[in-house]
């Protein structure tokens, strides 16, 4: 079995978010892609929205794909959400499986910041997704070649897109429909999120 695991704070989910699930399934073909929004992201400084509202909008936004799961194991899971206990946890789960986090270019590069990550580098596989006009050759400067081994990168269309962005534009009275699909913006408009900063 071949397992992705898309971890993210989906603060909100948005296309961006699942092109890259898609992409990088087909591209590796991985038997499914089990989305794992973060409880308690330790990266994040600013508040996040309440865990509850970020897992519902990921199971609306993914709901259509059946290649597509989602994971409470880091809302269930006491303390900061590491990337590592969630890999292991999926490694109990299923110890046969060859497991591939999913992630983008930027934060590829930030996995050297990340809680133990030299447990976690041999623990699974990478897959990278890069954006058009990303620079490769930082990642090869920045990470040492161990890592590298673990890392693989592919490129998916470009969504110019962040969940930063999603949150501004409705704070500002902008509308975000076909950014994030259309179950997640009724869903943000009946709670009213992000209308404060
Ligand atoms: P996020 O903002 O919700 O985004 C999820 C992923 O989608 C990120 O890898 C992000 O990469 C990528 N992405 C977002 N918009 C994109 C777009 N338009 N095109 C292509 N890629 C896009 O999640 P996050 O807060 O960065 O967290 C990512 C994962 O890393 C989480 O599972 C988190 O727990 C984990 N993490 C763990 C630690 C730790 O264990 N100490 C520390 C940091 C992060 P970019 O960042 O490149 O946009």
């Amino acid at each position: 079995m071949r397992l992705g695991i898309m971890g993210g704070t989906f603060d909100p989910v948005h296309y961006g978010h699942l092109v890259i699930a898609e992409v990088a399934r087909t591209e590796f073909s991985l038997d499914c892609v089990v989305w794992v929004p973060a409880g308690d992201p330790p990266h994040k400084d600013e508040r996040v929205s309440s865990e509850e509202h970020r897992y519902a909008m990921v199971v609306l936004a993914t709901g259509t794909n059946p290649d597509f799961r989602v994971s409470r194991m880091e809302l269930e899971r006491e303390g900061p959400s590491y990337t590592l206990d969630t890999v292991r946890g999926f490694r109990e789960e299923h110890p046969e499986a060859d497991l591939f986090f999913i992630t983008g270019a930027d934060a590829i590069l930030e996995i050297l910041t990340w809680h133990r990550h030299e447990e976690l580098v041999r623990l699974c596989r990478f897959i990278g997704v890069t954006r058009p006009g990303y620079d490769l050759a930082r990642v090869n400067t920045v990470l040492p070649a161990a890592y590298l081994e673990q890392i693989s990168t592919i490129s998916a269309p470009g969504v110019d897109l962040s969940s930063t962005d999603v949150r501004t534009r409705v704070r500002a009275g902008q509308p975000i429909r076909y950014l994030v699909p259309e179950a997640v913006e009724a869903y943000v408009r009946k709670h009213g999120l992000y209308r404060e900063t």
